[in-house]
């Protein structure tokens, strides 16, 4: 076994990798870019290693950057991780060219499995059922009409660079056909520089269960059973479990050694995984069809639920198969036993199209005083940054049930604590909520068929206004500057509001709380932390003790009721202090204007509109001398195969807009700015 292992990779997957390693006893290191400098996976490994700017492009997909500096700190092994290099067949080679272990199979096996039609030759071969279809050398459009005809409507057209559903469409009756595939040709082209297609019969209802395989260099393979990841949301997973709801005993072993059997004839080593497509329309039974999508050529994000149900650790398995060693189980020795469920906590905006968001994490807890196991690369204030993926986190769960493994899902989800960015927190929790779900009646289609019940967001929770007040006063009372000659414990001094024999004064707190600006007068804390406010011409009374920290659990008496929250404080330059109160899985946010609020700024916000990251301009919807609101969307542009919308930083006047429809920019690159009108 090598002594060192270097991970070339970031996140919650650099970390997971790092336990491992460090639980065998081996040293870690850790390569990052600018923008994870203090990152939790850098700061986690015993040495690490600077690789380059943020771009991925220039830093974590850099080959040589990375093998430099396993060279430098003389590590023996590198583990890719998933994502960037880790099914790159020459970075593979490279390392074996170095002498550094590459913790995956070798560069043949990654090669063969990189396009999809060869993929499908080789499955066939092998005797794997693989989707009827045409995956032939013709390309011309009446040989792969005439396979379409043959094959029968609805059929897919594939590119066989394919990934991420690029290069992919569906066709429904002949008459589309020549416009789809002259399409999916050209996203092919633009997308991968590779412009051939298969044609693939579309299975309606698929499910997509996948077989975690495991090969060794001494001819063995076994595999670790099976995963559904059905739930899909832009062909990305979002929800995985394992086993597979309603799994036929007879089906599992056929799959499982369709997959053994796919691994074999690849002559694989490590961690693989063989995606099936299911099919769908009735209970699973010996006699489903099943058919191979694709073979993952390396550890998968959604490996933890099979951990889970084997009590297997897979990083073990792939740091001891690179070190030549056999596998450490033959496959009647590896236990399934109870359920598993992981869930992808994802920066997003569920509502606007899965939109990924940017910015500061201002607080993050997932309890695991339930169970769950909770792989993440972040911290309660991190930023999440656009350079790369926006996962923050899975949380995996098991039971000796499917139910009690989602009940304590829910739970865990109910009372986890995020502030700052907007996540696909509720949507999951709502996910979880469908009785679809729970009776397991699912496929592919299950989000798109559910979306309006899933992006719904939580009410708004009035009952947290009055601890918003009562934690602002604390603050402020704690916060209070204490000059020479003040006796801060006096009353006499200082803001208290203490009056000599009268109620306590009262002044005026102004917050910005849901879109609407509040102006309340409230009271300062008593000596038993109560404080009073008025609002709508009531008065209320809030009892509390010393409220005014971050992480804290605040829980108060609002007029006799008991109400309860955890709190977040963040100060942002001339924003005032922004508090966040969490429960019950939501957030809710109030901007104080305090001594830190600068009106005219927080009002102008900066004039300059920025591209985020580099990527390609695809509508412009103003010109230049428009008048508009702020957050008014004025351009889109697409960027990591997704659309961003741009929005107007403040409200006036356009002027030095200079892109327009198909424009590259560049990271930070001003595109416009905003003036106020009479300037
Ligand atoms: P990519 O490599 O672009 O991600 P895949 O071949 O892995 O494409 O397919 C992505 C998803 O598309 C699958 O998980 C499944 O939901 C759906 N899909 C793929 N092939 C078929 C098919 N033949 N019939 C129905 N759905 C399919």
């Amino acid at each position: 076994m090598f002594d060192k292992v270097l991970i070339a990779n970031r996140g919650e997957i650099a970390c997971r990798i790092m336990r491992t390693a460090r639980a065998m006893g081996l040293k870690t290191v850790a390569v990052y870019s600018d923008a994870d400098d203090s990152s939790m996976h850098m700061q986690m490994a015993d040495e690490a290693v600077h690789i380059g700017p943020a771009a991925a492009s220039e830093s974590y997909l850099v080959a040589d950057n990375i093998l430099n500096a396993a060279r430098q700190t003389g590590a023996g092994a590198i583990h890719p991780g998933y994502g960037f290099l880790s099914e790159n067949a020459a970075f593979a080679k490279a390392c074996e060219n170095a002498g550094i272990a590459f913790i995956g199979p070798s560069a043949k096996a990654i090669a063969s499995m990189g396009l999809k039609d060869e993929a499908k030759v080789i499955m066939e071969a092998a005797g794997v059922p693989v989707v009827p279809g045409y995956h032939g050398a013709a390309q011309d459009e009446k040989t792969l009409m005439a396979a379409a005809e043959d094959i029968g409507y609805p059929i897919l057209i594939k590119a066989v660079a394919g990934g991420g559903g690029k290069g992919m469409r569906l066709v429904g009756k002949a008459g589309e056909f020549a416009d789809a595939l002259a399409s999916a040709k050209r996203e092919a082209k633009s997308a991968f520089g590779n412009d051939h297609c298969l044609i693939e019969k579309f299975i309606t209802k698929p499910r997509h269960i996948e077989i975690q395989v495991f090969g060794d260099k001494h001819g063995n393979a076994v595999h670790l059973y099976e995963r559904d990841c059905s739930l899909q949301r832009r062909h990305q997973k979002v929800v995985e479990e394992a086993p597979a709801p309603g799994m036929d005993p007879a089906l599992r072993q056929k799959m499982g050694d369709a997959a053994v059997a796919a691994a074999k004839a690849i002559g694989y080593a490590g961690a693989g995984t063989v995606e099936f497509i299911v099919d769908g329309s009735g209970p699973l039974s010996a006699d489903t069809g099943f058919y191979f999508m694709e073979m993952n050529t390396r550890l998968q994000v959604e490996h933890p639920v099979t951990e889970m149900i084997t009590g297997q650790d897979l990083v073990e398995w792939q740091l001891r198969v690179a070190a030549d060693e056999p596998l450490p189980l033959a496959q009647e020795d590896i236990p399934l036993e109870g359920h598993a469920m992981e869930v992808r906590l994802y920066a997003e905006d569920a509502a606007k199209g899965f939109m990924p968001q940017t910015g500061k994490l201002v607080h993050f807890d997932v309890p695991d005083y339930l169970g769950a196991r909770i792989d993440t690369g972040v911290r309660g204030g991190d930023e999440i940054s656009i350079h790369y993926d926006p996962m923050i986190a899975k949380v995996i769960v098991s039971g000796q049930t499917r139910d009690e493994a989602l009940s304590t899902l829910s739970s865990t989800l109910r009372e986890t604590n995020i502030a700052g960015l907007k996540t696909n927190l509720t949507f999951l929790a709502n996910v979880l909520d469908t009785d679809a779900f729970q009776n397991a009646q699912f496929d592919t289609g299950f989000i798109d068929a559910h979306l309006d019940a899933l992006i719904a967001e939580d009410e708004h929770n009035d009952q947290l206004l009055p601890l918003a007040v009562l934690a602002y006063r604390h603050h402020e009372v704690m916060h209070r500057p204490v000059s020479p000659g003040n006796d801060y414990a006096s009353p006499f001094d200082g803001e208290s509001g203490w009056q000599l024999n009268l109620p306590p004064m009262m002044s005026e707190i102004i917050f910005d709380h849901n879109g609407e600006e509040y102006h309340l007068r409230a009271s300062y804390p008593d000596d038993d932390g109560s404080i009073s406010f008025v609002q709508n011409g009531t008065v209320q009374t809030v009892t509390g003790a010393d409220y005014a920290h971050s992480g804290v659990r605040l829980r108060a008496n609002v007029d006799g009721e008991q109400v309860q929250a955890t709190i977040a404080w963040s100060m942002e330059e001339n924003h005032g202090s922004s508090l966040y109160l969490m429960a019950n899985g939501g957030c809710e946010a109030f901007h104080f204007h305090d001594e830190h609020w600068n009106e005219a700024d927080a009002a102008a916000g900066p004039g300059t509109l920025a591209a985020p990251m580099p990527g390609k301009i695809i509508d412009v919807m103003a010109k230049n001398g428009d008048v508009v609101e702020q957050d008014q969307p004025l351009l889109i542009m697409e960027a990591m195969k997704m659309e961003y919308t741009l929005k107007a930083p403040r409200a006036g006047i356009i002027k030095d807009l200079n892109v327009a429809v198909g424009d590259q920019v560049a990271d930070g690159s001003a595109v416009l700015e905003i003036a106020d009108q009479d300037d």
